[in-house]
């Protein structure tokens, strides 16, 4: 194949996965990037994840530290792989729509994707998902080709009680979970090496025991974490992270 026309059969898969996952308007603030960026090393080798909350809403260390261990597991980045944080003012609010968060993060973000070094961004919303409906509450979501929310507050609501498991397992399922979408999980811009889709639920892997099982990123998970263990990829999963540059 000529340089050419791989070239335009990567500009139109990076264009047709940012119209796909994003439900809002994009602008400037995030460099479109696709899940083979943040697995291999061939066109970044580094990557710095910024996390953004409001004072009183960040993830637990322990989370942080899950995170950092999971990214390092998977991806292929010979630079390294940073996490920053700082607290941003942001009007609270109780419940967030998609177009508000995107909003917070265009105003506030401040790792650019840029050379070699490719960045990923999380909001902490000390509030509830506007799209919430029904007794299951969601939990995170990934809106753009590098970019997530974590419901912070939600998760405390379901975290830290008797019968409920510990904060930071709780928010380490979800922030996996989230990334995992990032890597282009499940048939999300990373090819299946063989079916697994849970076809039901979009883009989720169809093992009830996998981090990528679609309950993992709503409430309805709680009931699912045994023991304080954070969900593990199942090897389906694994498997087409290798087989898209990961590792
Ligand atoms: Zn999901
Ligand atoms: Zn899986």
């Amino acid at each position: 194949m000529n340089k050419l026309i791989k070239y335009a059969i990567l500009l139109l898969f990076v264009m047709a996965s940012g119209c796909r996952k994003d439900s809002v308007t994009n602008n400037s603030s995030s460099t479109s990037v696709i899940p083979n960026d943040f697995l291999s090393n061939s066109n970044y080798d580094k990557l710095i994840v910024e996390i953004q909350y409001l004072n009183g809403f960040a993830p637990t260390a322990a989370a942080i530290s899950n995170l950092n261990t999971f990214l390092q597991m998977r991806l292929n980045k010979t630079t390294g792989i940073s996490i920053v944080q700082k607290a941003i003012s942001s009007p609270v609010k109780s419940v967030y729509t998609l177009a508000e968060i995107q909003a917070i993060e265009n105003v506030n973000r401040t790792q650019k994707t840029s050379g070699k070094t490719l960045t990923a961004y999380f909001f902490f919303a000390e509030g509830d998902y506007a799209a919430n409906s029904g007794s299951s509450k969601v939990l995170g979501v990934a809106y753009g080709s590098s970019s997530m929310v974590i419901f912070e507050k939600t998760i405390r609501d379901f975290s830290g009680g008797v019968t409920q498991p510990p904060l930071s397992t709780l928010e380490s399922t979800v922030i996996h979970h989230e990334f995992g979408h990032i890597l282009g999980l499940v048939d999300n811009g990373t090819p299946m090496q063989v079916a697994h889709l849970d076809t039901s639920h979009g883009k989720h892997c169809d093992d009830q025991n996998c981090l990528m099982y679609y309950a993992a990123e709503t409430s309805d998970i709680v009931a699912n974490i045994v023991g304080g263990n954070i969900p593990a990829l199942n090897t389906k999963c694994l498997d087409d992270l290798k087989g898209n540059g990961g590792k």
